[in-house]
């Protein structure tokens, strides 16, 4: 048995759905290839599905961060609290603006942002607080609400990998004054190409966005440029696949949370062998990566390599130790955001692997764990 950690068979099941939607705007007589009437319907069924005010389709995940810290008005002296361990457009998207990523360390055991960290680096110059949901765990947003409404400062919720996630009744993108989903191939509901999605509740919020994704135009009037924006636009062809495949969305987080349950559950007895799995929860779960927190995680890694199963680190190095952000690491210590980089790892979660298959994934690590 192979269980590559990147399945090749992602789309398998679309492919024909795939190809008659090219075929089908292709050959439509009004040749609309970019924000036409299946990226608004996109949107409509995304911005209902949360109980948004706006939902703006844009060019990545990524530009979604960087649309919305514009948004709010981020720039040159402004700062903005972001987790120290995550993926580099949390602290690149803010450094892009001039504005200066200031890193928060993490819980140690579910990675994300520790509020406490949160709360203690927020400064007279702080305008947005940036946290972030990672792999299987949504970030603590009840305290991380508290804090930026008690110091005033605006939220950005990156749920990137966690459309679909709720925490306290409240879906994950609508903690925040706005929200952002990524659907590049590996997140949850990735497709095959690149794209993302801002949700918010504020409507002014929502509108400046929605000009700063097409060169600050308005969508009536064209050639009136409001702002100095971007060009993040989306693609009607992926718009249209990811429509057809919305439905099952929730089927495909069911089985996720499932195998991860799963994994939970497994795994428990192995913290005392240096195998930590994420704390069992219901409430605030997203199940994008199943990473483990792993005292010899390179051997785990041969271990299970060594059987035919795919294992991934995300992420070497913690974000101020990277080299394009060291400049705004200023001396500061980041210990469970390092301890995270050596020692996770994430085994295979996507949907489609069989109850056999995530039961030999288990085994394997049950006995690399008891065994060494
Ligand atoms: C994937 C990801 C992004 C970026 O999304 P892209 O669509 O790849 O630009 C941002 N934040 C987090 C937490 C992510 O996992």
């Amino acid at each position: 048995m192979t269980l590559p950690f990147f399945p090749p068979d992602l789309f398998d099941d679309e492919q024909d759905t795939l190809l008659d939607i090219v075929e089908s705007i292709g050959l439509a007589p009004e040749q609309k290839f970019i924000l036409g009437a299946h990226t608004t319907r996109f949107e409509e069924v995304v911005r209902d599905s949360v109980g948004a005010a706006d939902a703006i389709a844009c060019g990545s995940g990524t530009a979604a961060l960087t649309l919305v810290l514009r948004a709010m008005g981020v720039g040159p002296g402004d700062e903005v609290v972001v987790p120290a361990f995550g993926c580099a457009p949390l602290a690149a998207a803010p450094a892009m603006l001039g504005a200066v990523p200031v890193f928060a360390d993490v819980d140690p055991w579910t990675t994300v942002a520790d509020p406490a960290e949160v709360d203690r680096l927020i400064s007279p110059r702080t305008k947005v607080v940036m946290p972030a949901h990672m792999f299987s765990v949504m970030a603590d947003m009840p305290a991380i609400r508290a804090i930026a409404d008690a110091a005033g400062v605006r939220l950005l919720e990156d749920a990137a990998v966690a459309q679909g996630g709720v925490l306290g009744g409240t879906p994950a993108g609508l903690w925040g004054d706005a929200g952002v989903y990524s659907f590049v191939q590996v997140k949850t509901f990735g497709m095959p190409g690149e794209g993302g999605m801002v949700v918010t509740a504020d409507p002014e919020l929502g509108a400046m966005v929605r000009m700063l994704r097409n060169h600050g135009q308005d969508g009536r009037t064209r050639f009136v440029h409001h702002h100095i924006g971007y060009n993040s636009r989306f693609d009607e062809i992926m718009a249209a696949f990811q429509l057809h495949r919305f439905a099952t969305l929730p089927h495909r987080l069911e089985r996720r949370a499932r195998i991860g349950e799963y994994y939970t559950e497994r795994f428990g007895e192995l913290a005392g062998c240096g195998v930590l799995a994420p704390p069992p929860a219901v409430d605030g779960r997203c199940y994008y990566v199943y990473s483990l927190l792993v005292e010899r995680r390179d051997a785990l890694r041969d271990h299970l390599a060594g059987q035919g199963i795919g294992s991934h680190v995300y992420y070497p190095a913690a974000l101020p130790r990277q080299p394009a952000f060291a400049p705004y690491a200023r001396g500061g210590a980041w210990p469970a955001a390092e301890a995270a980089a050596r020692r996770t790892l994430a085994i295979p979660i996507y949907p489609h692997l069989t109850d056999a298959q995530v039961e030999h994934i288990a085994d394997a690590v049950c006995r690399f764990a008891k065994e060494s």
